[in-house]
C-alpha cells in the first residue's frame, strides 16, 4: 500500500524547496524563454490508479523542451522499429552538455550517441512519418493528446518562432548530421519539427500524466490500452536513467534514482514502475541545465517515500 502524497501534503514539500529558485537561472539562449519567473513553481503526482494530485502554480503552461525528445523518441521507434532507429543513433551518456557537436566529430561513421542530447534528437525528429512538417508535428500532437487524454494540448507558436530564429547552434548539428547522411530530411524542415515539438505547451497535470503512462509500461491508466509498446516504454525509461537528466544524470540516479527527463523551460518529467508519474516545473535552472527545484523535490520525495527504483 502505497503512502500517497496528497495536495496538502505535496504544498508543504513545494513551501521547502521554493527558496532553492534563488539558486539558478532561468534559460535565456532562447529569447521567449527568458520572460518567465524564476519563482513559478508547481508540481503534479498521477498514481497508477488514477489518483491525482497537484500543488503551487498548476495552472501555469510551459513548454516541453527536451521532454519532448522521450515522447518523440516513443513515436519514432513506433514509428520504424528499434533497428532502424539504434543504426542512426546510439545508446550511450554523453557527460557532455545537451548541444555539443564535439562527439560526433570523435565517431566515424557519424552517429550521435543517444537520442537525448540534440544531436540524436534532432535525428530523431527527422525519422517521425509524415510528408510534411505540419504531418509530422500533427501526428506528434496527436500522440500527446493520446497519452495525455487532453486534446487541448498545442505548440506554443511564439516560443517556437523565438527558437527556430535563434537555433544556430543546432542547425550547424543538423548540416553535420545531413552531410554524414544521419538523416534524410531537409535541415529547415527538420528544424522545424525540432522546435515546434520542443514548443509544445504542458502543465504539471499532463506532464505527470505522461510520466505515469510510461510508469503503466505504455498503457492508458483508464481504459488498459497499450498506446506504446511495452518494450519501447522501457527503452525511454532506460535512456531517461541513463541520460535523462543532461550531464547530472549520474548524480541524478544516486541522489534520486528515477527515470526523468528535464527540459530547459524548467520541466521535470518522472515515471517510476509501481507508483506513478511525478511532474515538477521551476523555471530556475542550475549549471547543468535541470530545474533547481525540480532537482531538490524529487530528491526528498525519493529519499522520503523510498522512490528510488535502485
Ligand atoms: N529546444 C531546446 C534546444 O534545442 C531544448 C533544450 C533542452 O531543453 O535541453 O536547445
Amino acid at each position: 500500500m502505497i503512502d500517497k502524497i496528497d495536495t496538502e501534503t505535496l504544498e508543504g514539500w513545494l513551501d521547502n524547496v521554493r527558496s532553492f529558485a534563488d539558486a539558478g537561472r532561468v534559460a535565456d539562449y532562447i529569447p521567449a524563454l527568458s520572460e518567465r519567473d524564476p519563482h513559478e513553481l508547481a508540481a503534479a503526482i498521477y498514481y497508477l490508479d488514477g489518483d491525482y494530485y497537484q500543488a503551487g502554480e498548476s495552472d501555469c503552461c510551459f513548454t516541453l523542451q527536451s521532454i519532448s525528445k522521450v515522447i518523440s523518441l516513443a513515436l519514432a521507434l513506433i514509428d520504424n522499429g528499434e533497428e532502424y532507429v539504434f543504426n542512426r543513433v546510439g545508446m550511450e551518456p554523453t557527460g557532455d552538455p545537451f548541444h555539443s557537436i564535439y562527439r560526433l566529430e570523435q565517431h566515424r561513421p557519424s552517429k550521435p550517441l543517444n537520442p537525448m542530447i540534440n544531436a540524436g534528437a534532432l535525428a530523431v525528429s527527422d525519422m517521425i512519418h509524415g510528408h510534411t512538417t505540419e504531418e509530422k508535428v500533427g501526428r506528434l500532437l496527436s500522440f500527446l493528446h493520446e497519452l495525455t487524454d487532453d486534446q487541448s494540448i498545442k505548440v506554443n507558436e511564439g516560443v517556437a518562432a523565438s527558437e527556430f530564429e535563434t537555433a544556430y547552434l543546432n542547425r550547424s548539428l543538423l548540416y553535420y548530421l545531413k552531410q554524414h547522411g544521419v538523416i534524410n530530411g531537409d535541415v529547415e524542415d527538420t528544424l522545424k519539427v525540432y522546435t515546434h515539438q520542443c514548443s509544445i505547451d504542458v502543465n504539471v497535470q499532463s506532464l505527470a500524466k505522461i510520466g505515469a503512462v510510461f510508469a503503466n509500461e505504455g498503457r492508458d491508466l483508464k481504459s488498459g490500452r497499450q498506446i506504446i509498446p511495452k518494450h519501447l516504454a522501457k527503452i525511454c525509461k532506460t535512456f531517461m536513467v541513463t541520460c535523462g537528466m543532461y550531464d547530472a544524470s549520474g548524480s541524478f540516479a544516486i541522489k534520486v534514482g528515477v527515470p526523468a527527463k528535464s527540459g530547459v523551460s524548467g520541466g521535470v518529467m518522472a515515471s517510476i514502475n509501481g507508483f506513478g508519474g511525478i511532474a515538477v516545473y521551476g523555471p530556475s535552472l542550475d549549471e547543468k541545465g535541470n530545474s533547481v527545484v525540480g532537482f531538490k523535490l524529487l530528491e526528498i520525495l525519493s529519499n522520503r517515500y523510498d522512490l528510488s527504483i535502485f
